[in-house]
């Protein structure tokens, strides 16, 4: 029986929750009444995980599991569950249970009332570090200034796609993935259901601070040309003082006897000026090097092996 609901589940070193997920989850869609298959995404952990799975795949075959060759992100695990998942409509989610598996019913919902997304949105977080939630607030708050597109603000990757947002989404292969900018792109009628995000149930985040900042470098250089563009505001505004500063010190030099005295004016504009220019200097190569990411064309990932499917995504999945 084909699945009418595909669950995305990313899974990388979560042995202590990956029962309990288990459950919660099962319950829900077995309430459902429809076909569903659950597929784990083993991104390289180097726990007990992949064995657990396994085992639950051994009383359930609902269960399916994908194994890749290393850790390879979060986003590009989520983009492989993507590619196998069949479903006509799929839930992508994290395997943490911060995103609580009891909202799915109401993805679905709005999914039958004729939504192609359904994105949930973040009401309040619980058990996270006023740090993360500063960040990740601020974030999505800047994101969507500079963005050419409306990205809905505090959503995750936690949402439900239509078979044919889920086609469109797979046909965007670019390596700096930023999933819920690219759902934002794909368009057709897209709506948010409110959660409340919960504590992570057990282990760790995987998302340590500097994986966050590169993230967020990823989203903005991906979606808008804002940081590029700061070299020529910023050329103008500078060009524009100093001409007003050049007169000003060209008259002192002819009309009075005591020119603009020269070590203190000097370093401070080559310093500053110095600065600027490595700083932009940096932001285009933030562009530059995820251009030659782009140009090698490697694929988002590799698969060791799978357990539970038939045949393999289409050849255009993987590149
Ligand atoms: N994850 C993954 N690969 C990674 C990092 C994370 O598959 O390289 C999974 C992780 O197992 C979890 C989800 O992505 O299911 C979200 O990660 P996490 O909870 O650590 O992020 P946070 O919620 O702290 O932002
Ligand atoms: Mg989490």
């Amino acid at each position: 029986m084909s699945p009418v609901i595909s669950v995305v589940l990313p899974v990388c070193n979560e042995e202590q929750v990956l029962s309990r997920l288990y459950e919660r989850l099962t319950s829900v869609m077995r309430g459902l009444g429809e076909a569903y298959e659950l597929i784990f995404i083993d991104d390289g952990s180097r726990d007990r995980s992949l064995t657990l799975l396994k085992e639950l795949r051994e009383k359930d075959t609902t269960v399916k599991i994908i194994n890749l060759s290393r850790n390879f992100g979060h986003q590009a695990a989520i983009t492989c569950g993507l590619d196998y998942a069949k479903g006509d409509a799929v839930v992508v989610m994290d395997a943490d249970l911060q995103d609580p598996p009891e909202l799915i019913p109401e993805l679905i919902t709005q999914w039958r009332e004729g939504y192609d997304v359904v994105y949930a949105v973040r009401e309040k977080r619980e058990g996270e570090s006023v740090f993360k939630s500063v960040t990740a607030e601020l974030f999505y708050r800047v994101i969507k200034k500079l963005a050419r597109i409306e990205i809905p603000v505090d959503t995750g990757d936690f949402r439900l796609l239509s078979r044919r947002a889920a086609n469109a989404l797979k046909s965007t292969r670019e390596r700096s993935r930023f999933i819920r900018g690219l759902v934002s792109w794909v368009g057709y009628r897209q709506t948010g259901v409110k959660f409340v995000r919960q504590e992570r149930f057990a282990g760790q985040t995987k998302y340590p601070f500097r994986k966050m900042l590169k993230f967020a470098i990823d989203g903005i250089t991906a979606f808008s040309f804002v940081p590029l563009q700061m070299a020529t505001y910023c050329g103008f505004l500078i060009s524009g003082v100093s001409f007003l500063y050049i007169v000003y010190a060209v008259l002192q030099k002819l009309l009075t006897n005591r020119p603009v005295t020269g070590w203190t004016s000097l370093i401070v504009a080559m310093l500053f000026l110095g600065g600027v220019q490595l700083i932009m200097l940096g932001i285009i190569g933030e562009y530059i090097g995820r251009i030659y990411e782009e140009v090698k064309q490697r694929p988002l990932y590799l698969v060791d092996e799978t357990f539970g499917f038939e045949s393999e995504p289409g050849e255009g999945s993987r590149r």
